[in-house]
């Protein structure tokens, strides 16, 4: 999305009238966080600019970032009815033009609790931020413990700053933070606070910690120097960390085809590298990444080679090549072909860096909480969708739970 042309204030009431403003919204019901994107749209035509960005924050606090990073192609504008027509509304890009052009909004205060409650948010992604904004409002004391030494979460490490700008999300999250008892950076729940100490000093606990460390590859030579994975590059790659190798004028592969490995492909490319090759086991059809990042990737000279997969990584202390083998897919009941390595036909291809995309591990926080009283989860660390969108949706719905929570409680005199 940030990429796309911005839209003119013409383009965008023409793009708004196309909307049919449907009796059952599909694009409604597919948008996690629920907004009611006809009225929306409905605003912006008749250039009520402000209310239009109204309604989107009413649902969606980091509606800037989503307008930004949303995958619409496959939530809203799927099934938008507009597209058995002519084609869909570009949601997207009228999300973006109102946040842009409405202007400062103001929240009417909300009623708050008469009894309230201390909880504690781990995590200030945007699950978190967004769980903890709706317990503060309404008159919660919220205290958020973060590792990173800022708030943001994976947007912010994860998300290169040309699909999402710094300003955006750190101006989404200023205005959240004020609603907030506290946020503490830097601490790492479970090593610096640990885990029975913050559930004696808090009515509820939030756990919005997001998954962990990058999956490695195991295969032999995987832990030669020059091999690294997704999170830890792009991790540095975006915040200027330093402690990992330049991609710079090196023949970088990327094993692994989901959205991780596109923006680890990307960024490689933009940080010099003479080549940049994402290395999958299947094919265009079973790959995980949303189509608009393949799109982007090949449009900025990612290369691709598709049913191969890794061997070894071959070198002495450092990488210097890859060996390689192709595939061949075989159907599966139900389940995506699998690939099986074609013997024989192993090749050894140039390395100067490889980039791991596995996935990312389990947070190691879970296991202790998973099954606790007064613990409730959010986002990725719930088993989320993987999208921002979800995860502010997922923080919503855990306030709702803890308030229900307290309200059970409260019931039975506790
Ligand atoms: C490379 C990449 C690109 C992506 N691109 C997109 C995209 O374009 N669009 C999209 O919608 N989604 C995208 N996603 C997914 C999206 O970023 C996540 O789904 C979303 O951020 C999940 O939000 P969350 O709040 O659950 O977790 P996170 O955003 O991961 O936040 C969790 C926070 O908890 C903190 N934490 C972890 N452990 C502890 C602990 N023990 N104590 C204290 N704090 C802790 C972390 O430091 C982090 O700040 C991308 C993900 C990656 C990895
Ligand atoms: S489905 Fe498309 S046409 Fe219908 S309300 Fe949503 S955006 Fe408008």
């Amino acid at each position: 999305m940030a990429e796309e042309k911005k839209l003119s204030k013409e383009a965008a009431l023409l793009e708004a009238a196309n909307c049919l403003k449907c009796y059952k919204p599909p694009c409604q019901e597919d948008c996690p966080a629920g907004i009611d994107i006809p009225r929306f749209i409905y605003k912006i035509k008749t250039g009520d600019f402000k209310g239009a960005k109204r309604v989107l924050y009413e649902k969606n606090l980091f509606a800037a970032t989503c307008a930004a990073v949303c995958p619409v192609e496959e939530l809203c504008q799927e099934n938008c009815n507009k597209g058995q027509v002519s084609r869909a509304v570009s949601i997207g890009q009228l999300q973006a033009y109102a946040v842009e052009m409405g202007g400062e909004i103001e929240f009417p205060e909300e009623e708050k609790t008469k009894n309230p409650r201390k909880i504690a948010v781990i995590g200030a992604g945007p699950a978190g931020m967004t769980g903890a904004y709706r317990l503060a409002r309404a008159g919660h004391q919220v205290d958020v413990f973060e590792a990173q030494k800022g708030p943001g979460g994976t947007p912010f490490w994860g998300i290169p700053p040309w699909r999402l700008s710094r300003e955006t999300l750190e101006r989404e999250i200023k205005e959240i933070e004020k609603q907030l008892h506290s946020i503490k950076y830097n601490t790492r729940i479970g090593e610096d606070i640990q885990v029975e100490d913050l559930l004696n000093e808090y009515d509820a606990v939030l756990v919005s910690c997001g998954l962990g460390e990058g999956s490695a590859l195991r295969i032999k030579g995987a832990d030669l120097e020059g091999t690294v994975d997704a999170v830890t590059f792009l991790r540095a790659h975006n915040t200027d960390e330093n402690g990992v190798p330049s991609p710079e004028g090196k023949i970088v592969l990327i094993i692994g085809g989901g959205n991780t490995a596109m923006d680890a492909a990307m960024a490689a490319k933009e940080a010099g590298a003479e080549r940049s090759i994402v290395v999958y086991r299947r094919s265009w059809e079973e790959m995980p990444a949303w189509k608009a990042e393949i799109q982007k990737a090949q449009e900025r000279g990612v290369e691709f080679m598709l049913q191969t997969a890794p061997v070894e990584i071959l070198g002495e202390k450092k990488l210097e090549a890859i060996k390689l083998v192709p595939t061949r897919l075989v159907p599966e009941e139900g389940r995506r072909p699998r690939p099986v390595p074609i013997e024989g036909k192993e090749f050894d291809f140039p390395a100067g860096m490889v980039i791991t995309a596995l996935g990312q591990l389990e947070n190691p926080l879970l296991e202790k909480l998973e099954g606790r009283e007064k613990v409730f989860f959010a986002g990725d660390a719930a088993g989320g969708d993987a999208t921002v969108v979800q995860a502010v949706a997922e923080g919503k719905e855990a306030a709702g739970k803890i308030m229900a929570y307290f309200q059970e409680a409260k019931g039975r005199g506790v």
